[in-house]
């Protein structure tokens, strides 16, 4: 009897490339924000790199000034994530 050894056992493999491809047929829940290009999948937030992200972060870099009703991102205008201020305050930080 012909059979593929561990393909129906595997699960989806994260990748910074490949986290939409799948290797076994599920219907992922995938969202993507219109105006910033994140995704959500399956409730996880991920950059347009692949990197997982806060969605506080994503606000206070992308959404919060950037979004309007088109944006999705549930934590749009929450500051308690990181932004372009508080990174420029630590790079300066650095150079002193
Ligand atoms: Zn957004």
């Amino acid at each position: 009897m012909f059979s593929l050894p561990g393909a129906a056992a595997r699960g989806p493999r994260l990748s910074a490339l490949g986290i939409l491809r799948c290797s076994y047929k599920r219907v992922m829940d995938i969202k993507a924000c219109g105006k910033c290009g994140a995704k959500w999948i399956d409730g996880q937030l991920y950059w347009s790199t692949g990197a997982k992200a806060k969605e506080e972060d994503l606000a206070g870099l992308v959404c919060n000034t950037l979004g309007d009703k088109q944006c999705i991102n549930p934590m749009r205008g929450n500051d308690t994530g990181t932004t372009w201020a508080k990174r420029m305050d630590a790079i300066n930080e650095l150079d002193e």
